[in-house]
């Protein structure tokens, strides 16, 4: 039983409860209303140099890419500075 909670994200419920997983794999990532991101696989690109218009923010800034440990499907992206905390989305059952 799973249903969708984002593009790429659904809670699925199984043996342990219902869980955030990715819509495409089925990969568990954390519990039910418990931070995912910091179980996703992270990428941390800075936005200088990042190709296509110029950025015109802070230069430090990052843009974060949480994918899918399972099968790299990208869930999420955030722009933040470095050692600034996840922004945590908690996905509620
Ligand atoms: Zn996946």
């Amino acid at each position: 039983m799973s249903r969708p909670v984002s593009a790429n994200l659904e809670i699925r419920t199984g043996k342990d409860g219902e869980r955030i997983a990715c819509s495409a794999c089925g990969h568990g990532l954390a519990p039910a209303g418990t931070p995912w991101k910091r179980h996703a696989a992270l990428r941390e690109i800075s936005m200088n140099g990042a190709g296509g218009k110029a950025y015109t923010g802070a230069p430090e800034a990052l843009l974060r890419q949480f994918s899918c440990p399972g099968c790299g499907t990208l869930l999420d992206s955030e722009m933040a500075l470095p050692g600034e905390p996840f922004l945590d989305d908690i996905v509620h059952a």
